[in-house]
């Protein structure tokens, strides 16, 4: 009886550079003959990528761990990524988990795994695959990591103990991995990382910042359009904002720039190395660099401190019109951070009342922006998941959800669409 093909689930959690890494651990996985399984089928073997940015992501890694196990109870379940690294004991202690793989140790996932369970990895690898990310599983759009860690220490942030100091990828091997990208037919490249401004090489003199390597990319590359993923603001120089002005929309109108808080005292407090009035300077620069750029921002509320009048300062900046959309976290104490011993820690209520507070107005400032865009046309790339009425919904290069008609494939092509109609969270128009 021929050999059942063996399938592997590599699942994710958190950010695009866990999204990324996770591809780059099912890329080495790929030799040994394994299958992806989607979310639904049960596996052979599970890879879990954790976050562990808050308390919540914590338990969702846990929860994922459960899941995994219901569905096939002989299976491997391999835990890696910034959970294992905050709290090895407690992981390694799940009942469901065979293995634990630190951060450090991801790139050798392709030896670690198949010594650990010889029984699954029978065969040779095949050495005709290749180990890059050439693939991204379910997805027409593709994460690319540029490099790692971080060594900024914000006083509330976990990130930097568990993906430890800035480490950058070579600019060969980013150019290499996305021509091989845009050979699989991929007209975007998501560039992320821990601290992306932060990125340099110093192996490679022309490298000196991250907008010498979007040049690079543009100069080396056939690629459609490349993203930036979040950038710290800081780190948004007058080159990045010439070079993004010069890129000929190659570079995607769309800019996430963390915020945190709006009140200058609360961001010193943070560590953050800014202030409210160099934020605002930053991202007006941005805009008027390129007509209609979508700016997001993080915030944090409940920042231990966080005064009425603090937090009002944040509702009055996101309020401003500068910002289109927020991602809203709610204080949560990290174990180990500075902002973890502070004492005057804010009520788990008003917490929730000034998340609710801000996702209110992230939601109407995000409809503003939906509606300037009637009379526009975007250039956009489906998603590939079928909607129950029978459509795809695919983001524009200024990255909104644009609802288009189930006549189009949805694969990896750029669609140009004039909008016609906004909603609360999506827009609609004519494919041209
Ligand atoms: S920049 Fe700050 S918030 Fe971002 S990963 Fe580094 S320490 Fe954390």
């Amino acid at each position: 009886m021929a050999n059942k093909t063996k399938k592997i689930s590599v699942q994710t959690l958190g950010c695009r550079l866990n999204q990324y890494e996770s591809e780059k651990i099912a890329a080495q996985l790929y030799p040994y003959g394994f299958e992806r399984a989607n979310q639904k089928e049960a596996a052979d073997i599970y890879i879990i990528n954790t976050c562990t940015v808050t308390h919540k992501a914590d338990a969702d890694c846990r929860a994922m761990i459960r899941r995994a196990s219901r569905q096939n109870p002989n299976s491997k379940i391999v835990v890696t990524g910034c959970y294992v690294d905050n709290d090895p004991a407690l992981v390694e202690g799940m009942e469901a988990v065979d293995l634990i793989v630190n951060n450090a140790q991801k790139d050798d996932i392709a030896t670690i795994v198949p010594a650990k369970f010889p029984d699954l990895f029978t065969e040779e690898p095949d050495k005709s695959c290749s180990t890059m990310v050439t693939d991204f599983f379910d997805h027409n759009r593709a994460w690319l990591k540029i490099s790692d860690g971080c060594n900024q220490w914000c006083s509330f942030c976990i990130i930097p103990t568990v993906r430890g100091r800035i480490k950058n990828r070579a600019a060969t091997d980013i150019i290499d991995e996305i021509n091989m990208l845009v050979e699989n037919g991929y007209n975007e490249v998501v560039l992320t990382a821990v601290h992306i401004g932060h990125y340099k090489n110093n192996q490679e003199p022309r490298m000196k910042n991250l907008t010498s390597l979007c040049k690079h990319i543009m100069a080396e590359t056939d690629l459609y359009r490349l993203r930036v993923s979040s950038i710290e603001p800081q780190t948004v120089r007058d080159d990045f904002i010439e070079m993004y002005a010069d890129s000929n929309g190659r570079i995607c109108r769309h800019m996430h720039l963390p915020l945190q808080a709006g009140s200058s005292q609360i961001l010193k407090k943070m560590l953050r190395p800014y202030d409210q009035k160099r934020y605002i300077n930053r991202v007006e620069l941005l805009k008027k660099a390129v007509p209609n750029t979508i700016i997001g921002a993080d915030v944090i509320v409940g920042f231990p401190g966080e005064t009425d009048e603090d937090f009002m300062r944040t509702a009055k900046l996101v309020e401003s019109g500068l910002i289109d959309y927020l991602h809203v976290f709610s204080y949560s104490d990290r174990e180990g951070t500075p902002a973890s011993q502070m004492s005057d820690k804010i009520d788990p209520r008003i917490i929730k009342e000034r998340n609710a507070y801000l996702t209110r107005i992230s939601n109407k400032i995000k409809e503003n922006a939906l509606k300037r865009q009637i009379g526009q046309t975007l250039d956009v790339i489906s998603e590939h998941k079928l909607q129950p009425d029978g459509h795809y919904f695919g983001v524009s290069d200024n990255y909104l959800k644009v609802k288009l008609p189930n006549s189009i494939t949805p694969d990896k092509s750029v669609y140009k669409v004039k909008i016609t109609t906004s909603h609360s969270d999506y827009i609609e128009g004519d494919l041209i």
